[in-house]
């Protein structure tokens, strides 16, 4: 099989990730909506963008004003029950309750880290659940979530890619997490939100732009882009889509200068290069207005941490608007890598540092419930079994 014709997933092809349309709703006509499932009965209200649910009021015969009711019970008070909204009268919720479902995933268990780290694990049905996390900050409250159940990219060191790839989540299911956690939190808000969960968020990238828009919209979540990362194991056409609707924060999972080395760690290499990979960020950097793209790069024991790699990758990111998030290695079971030496990260720090790539350390968080970079394991049933690798051919050890 060709390189091109492996599946990501059911929305990798950025051919069905166009902007969603708005939809023509007649009572009658059930919807059938971007973002519900393959044979709706009925839409999630949690998941329509702004247009959507405008769309969806208009044909129930309601006035606009009543989704921007629906917005604000959802996504500012996070209200997840027709009952709980008060200022609707009791005809309209029955009708609402009648035509409509508002269902986030089921949160299974929690836990908390010594560090205040709190990890929620959440079913998302048939077997199926994710994580998210959340990471409190001196001056910042970050929210980790996941897109989709499993992962097929398949990046060697990454627990999540290990279970294989069962299917994208709804934009309800995403937004679900946060919803979740701001309840959890409240009167504390996140301030920061992260697509570093399980799954690779542009392989599911009709959904993450749903999300993303109501993360955005003032009537919503009314967060800045500035605060709202998407990172991404290389998905070049889906970077170059992403700079056209919606400037968010990027982050690349890099974690090899070479090429050779890059296509073993994160396989998808073997269809975007590195060459063509930065190309896609430095362009991505020109709509940021002045911001850089985050490189990660974690940092694996005799694998990608000599001075060699550390130089090779001055060459890649010297004099262009990138900085690099250097990530520790963390371990999960049958994990065939170990971190880096103290050593050997400090010289590679001290090196890009020194030849004035701007060099940051992710400071492990939540490790003690495995709730740190890559630890996200969740319950992946792999039916599918779609690995990346496997496809490309990519030789494991
Ligand atoms: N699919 C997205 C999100 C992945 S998670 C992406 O690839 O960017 C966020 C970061 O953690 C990625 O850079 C990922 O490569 C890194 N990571 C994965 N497993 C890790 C591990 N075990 N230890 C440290 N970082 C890891």
């Amino acid at each position: 099989m060709s390189a091109n014709a492996v599946n990501l997933g059911a929305d990798a092809s950025i051919a069905s990730a166009g902007p969603t349309a708005s939809v023509g709703l007649t009572p009658s006509a059930r919807p059938v909506l971007a973002n519900a499932p393959a044979t709706p009965a009925r839409p999630n209200l949690l998941g329509l963008s702004i247009d959507e649910l405008g769309a969806f009021v208009a044909s129930i015969g309601q006035r606009p004003y009543r989704a921007r009711q629906l917005v604000q019970w959802m996504h500012r008070r996070h209200v997840l029950d027709f009952d709980g909204m008060t200022d609707l009268s009791k005809g309209l919720r029955d009708e609402l309750k009648s035509l409509a479902d508002l269902a986030a995933p089921e949160v299974i268990r929690e836990e908390r880290s010594d560090d205040g780290t709190i990890k929620w694990l959440l079913d998302v049905g048939r077997g199926q659940a994710v994580e998210t996390v959340m990471i409190p900050e001196p001056r910042r409250t970050t929210l980790c979530i996941s897109s989709q159940a499993g992962c097929a990219l398949d990046c060697a060191f990454c627990a999540t890619g290990q279970q294989g790839f069962n299917r994208n989540l709804t934009a309800a299911e995403i937004l679900g997490q946060v919803a979740h956690a701001s309840r959890a939190l409240a009167p504390d808000t996140i301030s920061n939100i992260v697509f570093m969960g399980m799954g690779e968020p542009l392989a599911n990238y009709r959904n993450v732009i749903t999300v993303i828009g109501l993360l955005l919209d003032d009537q919503a979540y009314g967060l800045s882009r500035r605060r709202v990362t998407v990172s991404t194991a290389g998905l070049v056409p889906q970077i170059r889509k992403l700079a056209e609707d919606c400037n968010v924060a990027l982050a690349v999972s890099l974690h090899a200068p070479t090429d050779e080395l890059r296509n073993e760690l994160v396989p998808i290499n073997r269809r975007h290069p590195i060459d063509e990979l930065l190309a896609a960020c430095w362009d991505y950097a020109e709509v940021l207005a002045s911001r850089q793209v985050s490189f990660e790069y974690t940092l694996l024991d005799g694998v990608n941490d000599s001075q060699a790699e550390a130089k090779a990758l001055i060459k890649l990111l010297r004099g262009r608007p990138a900085k690099l998030n250097l990530i520790p290695f963390n371990s999960f079971p049958g994990s065939p890598f170990r971190c880096s030496s103290q050593p050997a990260m400090d010289a590679f720090w001290q090196t890009l540092n020194a030849a004035g790539i701007v060099t940051t350390f992710r400071r492990p968080r939540g490790d003690d419930i495995a709730a740190a970079c890559g630890q996200l394991a969740g319950r992946v049933e792999d039916r599918r079994r779609v690995r990346l690798s496997d496809k490309l051919g990519v030789r494991r050890t």
